[in-house]
C-alpha cells in the first residue's frame, strides 16, 4: 500500500521536475532496486523494539577502525565537508549497514544510487515547493492512513511553521498557553508519584535488598522537567537568517538554511560536554517521555492541555489522565529497556544475576500474554517489542491506585472511565495496521489489558471468573 502511494507520488514529482514518464519510471525502479539491496542490513521493527537494541547500536570505533569500516564510502570526507571536526571516537549505530553500503558502492551501482537520491529528494520536497506538490503529498499520506480531505490553510501554515521553526514557535506557544502555576502543579504531582513508587519498589518481592537499594537510588535520581524549559537561551535562533519573498527568498531555501543552522549548532554542542539537561522536544509537542540516557522525565506543555489536564478537573480525572501518564514515564526507568541504564544515564548493569533472571521471567510472561492475543483473526502482535510500554502502562496504573487508596470517598467509577477516555481511539483500518508495528499496545489493550491486572477494577465492577475481562491472579502479568 505504501509502495504504491509513494510510487505514484514520486512519478508525479519527477515529471514535474522535467523527466519524461519513462525516465521517471526507470528512476523509481532503480531507486527501489537499490533500497532492496540495502534492506537486509537495516534493523527491522522487531529488532529496533527488542530490549537488546541499545546494546546493538552502541558501537564505539576509533578513527582507524572507522576508516577501515567505511572502505570506499566517503563518510569521513562527507562529515568533514559538512563541518564536523575529526574525533578520536565514532559512535556507529549499525556497522553492518555501513559494510553493506560499502559493498554496494560500486561503479556498476552508481546510476541506482543517483536515482535513489533523486527520488527520495523529490518526495522529501513535496511540502516545500508549490500548492500542487503539497496536494500530491496529501493524497499520498491519505492513501496510506485511510484519511480524506486536507488541513485548512491556516492549520497547514501553523503545522509547517512549527515543524520548521521548532523553538521560536515553542517559545511563542509557551507565552500564550502555558502557565507557571500549572508547571508547579505538575512538578508536585511528579514528586507525589515518585514517593508512591518507593512503596512499590519496597514491596517488590522478586528483588534482593541489594538491587532494591540501587532501584531506590535510581528512582530518587530521576530528574523531572515539566511543561517548558526555564532557560530559553540554549534554544535561541536569533542568528538564523531567512530571506523574505521580496528579497528573492523561497520556502525551500529557508528550510535548507534552517537545517544548516541547526547542524552548525549541533556541531558546536558535540565538541563540548554532553548536556543532559537539554530538552529534545519543544514544549508544544503532544507527548511525554522518559530519557534513559539522562534518567529524566519530561511532561511536555502541549500534553497538559484541554481534556488531559485543566484546573477544573476532579481529583479522579486528574489522577486517571495526567497521573497515570506521569506514573508511566517514571516506570520506564525500570522497564526491560530503561533498566539497562543506571541513575546517571549510563548503560551499566545494576542488577544481581538472580534478580535480573526473575525480572526477565516476568517480562517473558508479559510477552506470552500479548503473543496469545490477536487484534483480528489471523493477525499477531510483535509481542517482544511491547513489553516495555505495557510494563509502563501497568506500573503507571498501579502507582496511581496506590495513591487513590489513601483518598477518602474516591470515585472509582469516574476514575476508570476517565482512564478509558485517555486511551480510547477510533482508527481507519489502514491506521490499525500501522499500530501493529508500534511498541505501545493498541488503545483498547492499553485500557483493558492494564485494568484487568488489578483487583480494584475487577472488584469494583464485580467482574468474576467467566467474565470476559476477568484474569485470574496467577495469570496476571504486571511486572511491578
Ligand atoms: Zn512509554
Amino acid at each position: 500500500m505504501k509502495k504504491q502511494a509513494y510510487t505514484e507520488l514520486a512519478r508525479k514529482m519527477l515529471v514535474k521536475l522535467g523527466y519524461s514518464e519513462s525516465e521517471a519510471e526507470q528512476k523509481i525502479e532503480n531507486s527501489l532496486a537499490f533500497e532492496t539491496m540495502l534492506a537486509p542490513a537495516i534493523y527491522t521493527v522487531e529488532e529496533q523494539g527488542n530490549p537488546d537494541y541499545y546494546g546493538k547500536i552502541l558501537n564505539y570505533l576509533s578513527l582507524v577502525d572507522m576508516r577501515s569500516l567505511e572502505g570506499n564510502l566517503p563518510i569521513l570526507e562527507g562529515l568533514a565537508a559538512n563541518g564536523y571536526p575529526e574525533t578520536d571516537v565514532y559512535l556507529v549505530g549499525n556497522p553492518a549497514f555501513v559494510e553493506k553500503f560499502n559493498e554496494l558502492y560500486t561503479e556498476e551501482n552508481l546510476q541506482l544510487i543517483k536515482d535513489c537520491l533523486i527520488v527520495r529528494g523529490s518526495i522529501g520536497a513535496v511540502n516545500l515547493l508549490d500548492r500542487e506538490c503539497y496536494e500530491w503529498g496529501q493524497e499520498c499520506s491519505n492513501a496510506i492512513s485511510g484519511a480524506s480531505g486536507s488541513l485548512e490553510d491556516v492549520t497547514l501554515f501553523a503545522v509547517q511553521t512549527s515543524s520548521a521553526l521548532k523553538w521560536p514557535t515553542a517559545k511563542l506557544y509557551t507565552s500564550v498557553y502555558l502557565k507557571q502555576e500549572d508547571k508547579d502543579r505538575i512538578a508536585e504531582m511528579v514528586e507525589e508519584i515518585r514517593l508512591a513508587y518507593h512503596g512499590i519498589i519496597e514491596e517488590a518481592d522478586f528483588l534482593s535488598d541489594e538491587t532494591r537499594a540501587k532501584a531506590i537510588e535510581k528512582l530518587d535520581a530521576i530528574k523531572s522537567y515539566s511543561l517548558y524549559p526555564d532557560d530559553w537561551d540554549k534554544y535561541s535562533c536569533e542568528d538564523l537568517e531567512i530571506k523574505g519573498v521580496a528579497e528573492g527568498g523561497t520556502l525551500f531555501d529557508a528550510v535548507q538554511n534552517k537545517n544548516r543552522f541547526e547542524t552548525d549548532k549541533l556541531i558546536k554542542q558535540l565538541s563540548g560536554p554532553v548536556d543532559k539537561e537539554l530538552w529534545y522536544y519543544p514544549p508544544n509537542t503532544f507527548n511525554c517521555f522518559y530519557s534513559p540516557t539522562s534518567n529524566s522525565v519530561f511532561i511536555l506543555g502541549a500534553f497538559a492541555q484541554g481534556d488531559l489536564y485543566n484546573s477544573d478537573m476532579s481529583d479522579e480525572e486528574m489522577l486517571a489522565k495526567m497521573g497515570t501518564v506521569i506514573g508511566h514515564e517514571i516506570s520506564h526507568a525500570f522497564d526491560v529497556k530503561g533498566s539497562q541504564f543506571d541513575k546517571d544515564g549510563n548503560m551499566s548493569n545494576w542488577w544481581t544475576e538472580e534478580d535480573s533472571a526473575a525480572f526477565m521471567e516476568r517480562n517473558q510472561k508479559m510477552q506470552d500474554y500479548y503473543s496469545a492475543m490477536h487484534p483480528w483473526e489471523g493477525q499477531d502482535f510483535y509481542a517482544s517489542i511491547m513489553t516495555a510500554e505495557a510494563c509502563a502502562d501497568m506500573a503507571g496504573m498501579k502507582v496511581i491506585l496506590r495513591i487513590a487508596s489513601e483518598k477518602e470517598n474516591f470515585d472509582y467509577d469516574a476514575f476508570f472511565r476517565a482512564y478509558a477516555d485517555l486511551w480510547f481511539t477510533k482508527d481507519t483500518l489502514q491506521m490499525a495496521y500501522t499500530r501493529i508495528n508500534d511498541e505501545h499496545a493498541m488503545g483498547y489493550l492499553r485500557i483493558n489489558g492494564t485494568l484487568q491486572q488489578y483487583d480494584e477494577f475487577l472488584n469494583f465492577y464485580g467482574i468474576t471468573e467467566g467474565d470476559g475481562m476477568y484474569l485470574a491472579p496467577a495469570d496476571r502479568v504486571n511486572i511491578w
